[in-house]
């Protein structure tokens, strides 16, 4: 099909099936019924994930042509289009997934049907995710899993967790790991909420005892855990190095928009107030062109740790742009609550710029990659890599 042809076939398919009538999303980590219905069209007639092979839900299209369907989709503001691109679980789950478990789980992840989370930090394993206790044993044709997770976005609403396990004690701590997808809704899996500085509660303790996972739900073989979670933290960071969310409230725009808010506020000629505008709007553009460069990467299989890079910088714009808000508030930044929604914004802004400087690996983690790996700098001096896990000292 040539380019013209296919763009013809997607914006006829869009005129008569897109009514742009979709009400927002509750929260970032469940899809609501409507959402449901429009992805599982989107799905079905194959326009979710153009890379994919047609195997899987896909129509084998190279990258020029899958972004021409993205963009015809995004000039009308229709979600669902490019989730090869986005979705972290379902290109976890195709990349290293067995055929079984591509075919219970990868529909269902991509029409909103089956929620996810990341079952990796413990109490004891969080920037030294290798040395994590959680451990699966296994039982005939399934592992048997104990253990306890923290910090797990989203595991009051899923149905299943990218889990990795200790399943060799005797190797290595970086040897012995396995991922799996453990199902959620089982008697073994206790979730308990935990609350943020924010005031919400999207993170959670996720207690494990004897909960059950099938060895078909084993990705990339057993003991290669820590290459499948290399590939899915890359991901992951590339998610998180190329936007984050905006205020609490949805949908207002001058708020977004810190040109705006500095009109508002009177500061637009505020000669330091205008560099430091033009710095974060600046290091906004160059961090979209630096993560276009790491996907490239990313796209020909290999786990860049230019998406680290990507990461902190758009940890640092986060901190760097709550602070404009809140010089731009000056006194008024004080206030709080509903009736002072700008300030509002601006001190819920402050509190979650935390999140993109902790989760998904700190920013003193994500400087340490770029320095072994983008800067070839010599390693941190690790004791326990080379020993048996057994004999690794936990304090
Ligand atoms: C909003 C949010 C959502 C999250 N969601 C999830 C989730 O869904 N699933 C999940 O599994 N986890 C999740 N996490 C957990 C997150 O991945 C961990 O908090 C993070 O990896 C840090 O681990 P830790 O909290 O154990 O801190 P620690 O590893 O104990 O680190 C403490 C401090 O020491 C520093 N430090 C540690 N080691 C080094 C080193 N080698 N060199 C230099 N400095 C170092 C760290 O940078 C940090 O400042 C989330 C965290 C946040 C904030």
């Amino acid at each position: 099909m040539t380019d013209e042809e296919l763009r013809t076939e997607v914006r006829a398919w869009l005129a008569a099936n897109w009514k742009n009538d979709l009400p927002a999303r509750a929260d970032q980590w469940t899809v609501g019924p409507e959402q449901r219905a429009w992805l599982a069209k989107v799905v079905e007639a194959r326009w979710a994930v153009n890379r994919w092979p047609s195997e899987w839900c896909g129509r084998d299209l190279s990258d020029a042509q899958a972004k021409i369907i993205e963009r015809e989709f995004a000039a009308v503001k229709a979600p669902g289009a490019g989730q090869d691109r986005t979705h972290l679980y379902a290109i976890t789950a195709l990349t290293f997934g067995t055929d079984v478990m591509k075919a219970a789980l990868l529909k269902g992840m991509l029409t909103g049907e089956i929620n996810m989370c990341l079952l990796y930090s413990e109490p004891g394993a969080g920037s030294d995710l290798a040395g994590i206790r959680t451990r699966a044993t296994r039982d005939g044709e399934e592992f048997v899993v104990n253990g306890q997770k923290v910090w797990t976005s989203g595991a009051a609403t899923a149905d299943y967790g990218m889990l990795i396990a200790r399943t060799d004690w005797d190797v290595p701590k970086h040897n012995g790991i396995s991922f799996f997808f453990l199902s959620m809704k089982q008697p073994g899996v206790e979730v308990r909420p935990l609350r943020q500085v924010t005031d919400e509660s999207h993170f959670n303790e996720v207690f494990i005892t004897d909960a059950r996972v099938s060895a078909d739900f084993l990705l990339g073989g057993l003991n290669n855990g820590w290459r499948v979670l290399q590939t899915a933290l890359a991901y992951e960071r590339s998610v998180m190095g190329d936007g984050a969310r905006g205020p609490r409230r949805a949908g207002d725009g001058a708020a977004n928009d810190l040109v705006a808010l500095a009109r508002e506020a009177g500061k637009l000629d505020d000669p330091v107030l205008r560099q430091d505008l033009a710095k974060v709007l600046s290091y906004r553009r160059l961090n979209a062109l630096n993560n276009a460069r790491a996907k490239a990467d990313l796209a020909q299989g290999t786990s860049s740790s230019i998406m680290s890079l990507g990461k902190l910088a758009m940890s640092r714009i986060l901190h760097e742009e709550a602070r404009l808000r809140t010089a731009l508030l000056g006194a008024g930044s004080l206030l709080d609550g509903e009736a002072f929604p700008r300030a509002d914004d601006a001190n819920f802004l402050t509190l979650n710029a935390y999140f993109t400087s902790i989760g998904g690996g700190t920013d003193q983690i994500q400087r340490n990659i770029i320095g072994e790996r983008v800067l070839s700098l010599p390693k941190e001096p690790e004791i326990d890599r080379t020993i048996p896990f057994r004999d690794v000292r936990a304090g």
